[in-house]
């Protein structure tokens, strides 16, 4: 059994995210997080680890604090990532006392595409995010920790056999699950309109991903 906590702000600002408050909202429905850790503490007992999700939990300030209390009491820790702060990512790993046990690396677009997911358009950042990407798929790769990765099968066919292409390369043996985007408080409300893809679609990709030689598993669990 794992405790979840959710940290506000995120560097991207995907229009299907269903996290909206915690991506753009200001303090309301926030709790201080020795609060947080207090309601961890006084559940040590039961739990078995706590996963750090987000928004983007990499971007918070205090974060090895968090994970250096958290092991303390004898939990494991998990981190929920975009994967595009790869230096936050790698200072964490580099302690023991703040080293995770686990990572789950979201994967969105292709690379390329990245720029499709920040809050302003700016032709600079579009080398840099993609690269920040590379650069913390990479670092994931050799880490040693166990980790997964994890892409949303997209209203519209948004993302692509050619964004799992461009992707896969980021990806090395570990299990990449896929899951169906579902509508319900989306960033971009236009989003919650969408059609829901088929359970094919993100089957098709979970193959595709097969078929370029990696773990792909679709969401009935099923590997293909
Ligand atoms: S889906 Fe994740 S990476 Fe994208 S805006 Fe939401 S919290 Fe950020």
């Amino acid at each position: 059994m794992a405790g979840v906590l959710f940290f506000p702000g995120c560097n991207l600002r995907c229009p299907w995210c269903h996290n909206r408050e915690l991506v753009v909202g200001g303090e309301d429905g926030l709790i201080d997080i020795e609060e947080a850790l207090g309601f961890i503490s006084k559940r040590k007992q039961v739990l078995g680890g706590v996963v750090l999700s987000g928004g983007e939990p990499l971007l918070f300030y205090g974060l090895p604090q968090v994970i250096r209390k958290i092991k303390s009491l004898g939990l494991a820790v998990k981190i929920d990532t975009n994967g595009t702060n790869p230096a936050a990512l790698e200072k964490i790993c580099s302690d023991a006392e703040t080293r995770p046990d686990y990572i789950a690396l979201d994967l969105k677009l292709a690379p390329s595409r990245y720029a499709e997911l920040l809050a302003e358009v700016n032709p600079q950042s579009t080398p840099t995010v993609s690269e920040k990407l590379l650069h913390g798929a990479e670092f994931i790769k050799s880490s040693q920790i166990p980790h997964e990765y994890r892409t949303l099968a997209l209203p519209n066919n948004f993302i692509t056999a050619k964004d799992i292409e461009e992707l896969a390369p980021l990806v090395d043996e570990s299990p990449w699950y896929f899951r169906l985007f579902r509508p319900g408080n989306c960033l971009d409300p236009g989003w919650d309109a969408m059609e829901v893809p088929g359970m094919e679609e993100a089957n098709a990709l979970a193959h595709k991903a097969k078929e370029l030689g990696k773990k792909g598993i679709s969401p009935t669990g099923g590997r293909y």
